[in-house]
């Protein structure tokens, strides 16, 4: 398998995890026997210093000519005196746009090894395993008309709109139902189908797919419950589909059962070219000082073979390799707590997934060859 990987660093601590996240990615590739190449690009604050603009389009060209594009993360302080249009987070905005992906895709995992780290008690976390499917192009965050009228109706008036029309739920829903197929085979939709239309919408077209994937169980969930249920019980949910908003929030919520936003992975995925991003950000606070947890970047990397070269026994590999790291007592200052103390550095703890990754692959030779 060959596949051209676009490396976005980006700022802060971004070069930083980006580094081991693509040391992970070449492993994967000579122990499997791909050819991987990566070309490196500009974004945000470095891109500003060095261009002038936080997306050069000589970096959009690059992603475009890419099969999947890994970013880092954005954002430098010192540049919190321009304009939000000339900013870093620009870039961001602008690429995610350029790459047209409608498919937000985020996994919230809990680690036995972590268990502590959430402040969610172990007993709720345990075997939680969910994927998020968000919608990312549609609803309140694009609907028009939109306008906030500072004067208008005695002292302020604001209007968003939430739209979707039928084809932008199908085409996401079914990216939902085929992860689900490939999964535990159950689906849950959120929506809020006992108030807004839209969401009447939503259930009606998710409904009329089931028969597509009679091996998909199907539920639906109201947002307000099931914000309740993703904390009660977070292990009754498989592959979780939402709206654009509602994903948003309930995204998030659901980061604190892995416990740090170091370890959270994101793929967003259906549009000219995939783009694989750690959810958290630049983080200025510990950029150059090492800690910087890079479990977040290399869980990304897993998802970019998963979701962009179709390698689900190395994407699995990758994670199996991270589980049993954070198992033999490994932490980064983030996700040290109590007797586990911060014992790693980023580059360190790259190389213990690297090494973990290794030995599972001569395990799996040799019993190959036996
Ligand atoms: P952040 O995610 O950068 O950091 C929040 C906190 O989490 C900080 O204390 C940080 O040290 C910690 N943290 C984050 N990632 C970590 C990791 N891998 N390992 C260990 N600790 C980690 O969010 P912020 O502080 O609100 O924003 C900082 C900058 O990043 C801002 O400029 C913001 O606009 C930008 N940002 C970018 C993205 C992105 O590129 N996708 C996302 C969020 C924020």
């Amino acid at each position: 398998m060959k596949l051209k990987i676009a490396v976005l660093a980006g700022d802060g601590i971004g070069p930083e995890v980006t580094h081991e996240a693509t040391q992970i990615l070449q492993a994967a590739a000579e122990f499997g026997g791909h050819e991987f190449t990566f070309t490196e690009a500009l974004i945000g604050g470095v891109a500003i210093t060095a261009n002038g603009t936080p997306l050069p389009q000589t970096t959009i060209d690059m992603c475009l000519e890419s099969d999947a594009v890994l970013l880092g993360a954005v954002g430098d302080n010192k540049f919190n005196h321009l304009t939000p249009d000339k900013r870093p987070e620009a870039g961001l905005l602008q690429i995610r746009q350029e790459l047209g992906g409608f498919a937000n895709l985020r996994p919230s995992v809990a680690y036995p090894a972590l268990s502590e780290n959430s402040p969610l008690r172990p007993e709720v976390t345990k075997g939680a395993d969910i994927l998020f499917v968000r919608e990312l192009l549609g609803g309140l965050y694009f609907g028009q008309p939109r306008w906030w009228n500072k004067e208008g109706n005695g002292g302020g008036e604001a209007i968003n709109t939430m739209r979707y029309t039928r084809d932008e739920v199908v085409r996401v829903a079914r990216v939902a139902f085929e992860l689900a197929q490939k999964r535990r085979k159950k689906l849950t939709s959120v929506d809020k189908a006992n108030v807004l239309e839209c969401s009447q919408l939503w259930r009606a077209t998710v409904d009329s797919l089931k028969g597509d994937y009679p091996d998909v169980t199907v539920e639906h969930q109201l947002v307000d419950s099931m914000a309740m249920h993703l904390m009660n019980i977070p292990r009754n949910f498989d592959v979780v589909l939402t709206e654009n908003l509602f994903g948003d929030i309930l995204s998030d919520e659901s980061g604190v059962i892995t416990g740090s936003l170091g370890m959270l992975p994101s793929a967003t995925i259906g549009g000219k070219v995939n783009l694989y991003e750690p959810v958290h950000g630049s983080a200025p606070d510990i950029a150059g000082t090492g800690k910087a947890n890079p479990l977040g970047a290399i869980l990304t990397a897993a998802m970019v073979l998963r979701h962009s070269g179709g390698l689900e026994q190395e994407a699995v590999a990758i994670e199996a390799a991270v589980a049993k790291v954070l198992e033999a007592g490994h932490r980064t200052a983030d996700i040290a707590r109590g007797n586990t103390a911060a014992n790693v550095t980023t580059q360190q703890m790259g190389k213990l997934v690297h090494q973990a990754l290794a030995e599972s692959i001569d395990r799996h030779q040799s019993l190959h060859a036996v």
